[in-house]
Order: structure tokens, then C-alpha cells, then sequence
């Protein structure tokens, strides 16, 4: 439905997009996560016809953004960071002028009653907009992106500035918007991809560092192996003993209880599931064993982990053409395995160039 292909833009002399690719297929949610400045919102206004690009190319329902700009706009309904919401309007008055600009030919009370419905507005429909909350302003603004049901949503930091009960009813919205719609999201909240998004592409400094799809990374963070366990019995005793095992790596006492029960970080040998034996040793020694829960990496560690590898590093590329291991000076690990996932992708869709 999207293909982005070998997207730069620069403003003067900083370059916010650095040859980005990817693609959306019909019916996705995707997420554009990334920290402020890495290039998202002009990616957003690149893709919806608002910016022009320095180079690349990008495709909407196959047509050109940049030869048939109005049929573009015509599939796409946009959420720009800062809505255009004339403030002195009420909410009718107001989707009333964008259905007249959009030139939408579907019925419009009806069109604008099934809006409204869908995005919880109906309550205020006649107040100006000034006197609405944020998020009822954030509201209006998604609906006037659905003003003739266009197959494409993208919105881009839908939740900025709502209270969590606001996000939350947002985040529902979206992912009903995503049954029917293909949807590119951005957002600087590791959670919103998360919760909402089947795919997600980090972007950092104008580039793509990771392009996998959410339950990979969820898989990929839950597959850890590092424990906090809760044990019953004398604290040295135990620890020593959780030490002397082959199938632990590494084991200490942390300083807090629970009740009779002692906390301890413990790692497993690589690729060791420890689980079970240690129940079953602890329960030789009559040590209860009350509580065993992985540590795994959240999203935010992933981020983290995945941006501080690759800042300042060149980004490896398509490894087409015998070039495989060009600037990879990363060891093998979980940002390596995401980056390997995002190189496969890219290079189904961006062949290889030559060095630049
Ligand atoms: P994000 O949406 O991910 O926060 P942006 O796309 O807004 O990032 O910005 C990417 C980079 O481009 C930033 O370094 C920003 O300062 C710069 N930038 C954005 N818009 C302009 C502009 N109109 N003129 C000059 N620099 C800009
Ligand atoms: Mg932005």
C-alpha cells in the first residue's frame, strides 16, 4: 500500500531523513518509533505530500506522491503533530469546512454522524473548538483525517500532551481504525508501539536501526535469562547453593523481602531453561520457592540498546553482492539479531547500490 524508497530530505546542511525504505502493506499498523528529532514528523509530511523530498521516491496505492499529489491526499487522511484546527469553529462548522475541501461525496450528515460516533465526539458537536479539552481537540483532529474514509491513516504522535485515560481511549480508537485501514503511526513512546502497533520501524537520526514486527521484539525481550526469584530458607545457605549449580551463571541476595522470603537476581547458564530444577532442588532442601519471574528486556532496553549501537555506527545495508560483515563491528546480540531481521527486510525491498 506504502513503499518508501531510499527517502533524504535535508533542511540546509542537517539531514533529517538519511535513506529511510520501507514498506506498509494493505490493512498494517505500523509504528515509527524514535526520540525527537529523528526524523518522523518529516518522514510523515514527506509521505502525505506536505514536504517534498531531496531525493527518493514514494509510492502510495501505487501512484507517484510527487506526480499525482492530489490523488495521494485523496487516499490519505493525516494527523499532522500540530492539528489545523480553526479554534473560533464549532466542531460541525469545522468538519463541515474540511468535508468541503476535501471535496467528499458521501453523504454528509450521515458520513459525519459515523464519524463522530466512531471517535467519541457527538457530545460536543456544537462548541467551539477552543473550548474543548486537548483531548477532545485531539478528537476533532482525528476526525477530520476519517472525512472520506480515506484507506490510509497516519497519525503522527496521536497521543502527545492526553491525560492516560485519554491515551488509552486513543490507543482503542487507532487499533479499531486498524481493522479496516492501513495506518502508520509515529510516537516517541516505546509503549504506544507496543500496545498498538503490529510492526515496528526505529528510527534514529534520519535512519532506519530496526524493522521487525511487534511480537518478534516482545518474543525477543521476553526470551531472556535473567530471573528474580523469591526463596524461603537461610539466605547464605541458598545463595550458596543457587552459586554452586553449573546451570547458574551468576546469583546474589538482594536486599529486599518478602515476608519469610529472601529476593535473588539470578542468570541461567546460555541457553539453559532453569526453571523447573531449581524447583526441584529448591524443594529437596524444603525451600518454598515463591516466586519466579523473568527480568526480561523491555521495549525501552531494546530502544536503548538497539539506538546506542548504532549511533555513530554506519548502518549495515543490504549485505547483497558479497559485501556481507561492511561495518559491522557489533557483536553478535540482541541488536545485532534485530538488525540481521532489518537488513533481510530491506533487502527485499532496496537492492544494493555500491558503497557510497
Ligand atoms: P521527529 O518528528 O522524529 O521528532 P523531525 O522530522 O521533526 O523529527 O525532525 C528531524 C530533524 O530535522 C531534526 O533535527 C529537526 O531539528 C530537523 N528539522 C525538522 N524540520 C525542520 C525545518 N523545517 N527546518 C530545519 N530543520 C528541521
Ligand atoms: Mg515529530
Amino acid at each position: 500500500m506504502i513503499k518508501i524508497d531510499h527517502l533524504v530530505k535535508n533542511y540546509g546542511a542537517t539531514r533529517a531523513v538519511d535513506d529511510i525504505s520501507f514498506e506498509v502493506a494493505k490493512g498494517e499498523i505500523v509504528g515509527l518509533l524514535g526520540p525527537n528529532g529523528a526524523g518522523k514528523s518529516t518522514t510523515m509530511n514527506i509521505l502525505t505530500g506536505y514536504l517534498s523530498s531531496t531525493s527518493g521516491r514514494v509510492l502510495v496505492d501505487g501512484l507517484n506522491v510527487l506526480d499525482e499529489p492530489l490523488e495521494v491526499k485523496k487516499r490519505i487522511g493525516y494527523l499532522p503533530e500540530q492539528p489545523p484546527l480553526y479554534l473560533d469553529m464549532t466542531v460541525e462548522e469545522y468538519l463541515i469546512f474540511v468535508y468541503d475541501l476535501k471535496g467528499c461525496e458521501l453523504n454528509r450528515t450521515k458520513h459525519l454522524e459515523e464519524i463522530c460516533e466512531v471517535v467519541k465526539l457527538t457530545d460536543v458537536y456544537h462548541r467551539l473548538i477552543k473550548n474543548l479539552s486537548k483531548g477532545y481537540r485531539q478528537r476533532v483532529g482525528i476526525a477530520q483525517a476519517l472525512i472520506g474514509n480515506p484507506p490510509v491513516i497516519i497519525f503522527d504522535e496521536p497521543t502527545v500532551g492526553l491525560d492516560p485515560k485519554q491515551i488509552i481511549e486513543i490507543r482503542n480508537l487507532i487499533r479499531t481504525l486498524g481493522r479496516d485501514h492501513t495506518v502508520i503511526l509515529s510516537t516517541h513512546i516505546l509503549q504506544e508501539v507496543q500496545a498498538v502497533c503490529d510492526r515496528i520501524i526505529i528510527i534514529n537520526k534520519g535512519r532506519v536501526v530496526a524493522d521487525e514486527l511487534t511480537e518478534n521484539i516482545n518474543r525477543i525481550a521476553a526470551n531472556c535469562n535473567r530471573y528474580q526469584a523469591k526463596i524461603c530458607g537461610p539466605q547464605r545457605e541458598v545463595l550458596s547453593m543457587l552459586r554452586d549449580r553449573t546451570d547458574i551463571a551468576y546469583a546474589e541476595a538482594l536486599a529486599a523481602r518478602d515476608g519469610e522470603a529472601y529476593v535473588y537476581h539470578i542468570e541461567s547458564a546460555k541457553g539453559v531453561d532453569i526453571r523447573k530444577s531449581l524447583f526441584y532442588a529448591l524443594a529437596s532442601k524444603s525451600w518454598p520457592l515463591i516466586g519466579l519471574e523473568t527480568l526480561g528486556m523491555n521495549l525501552e532496553d531494546i530502544f536503548i540498546t538497539v539506538v546506542d549501537k548504532t549511533d555513530g555506527a554506519e548502518m549495515p545495508k543490504s549485505p547483497k553482492g558479497g559485501k556481507k560483515g561492511r561495518s559491522r563491528t557489533f557483536e553478535k546480540d540482541l541488536a545485532q539479531s534485530i538488525l540481521d531481521a532489518t537488513a533481510a527486510k530491506q533487502e527485499s525491498i532496496a537492492p544494493y547500490e555500491g558503497d557510497e
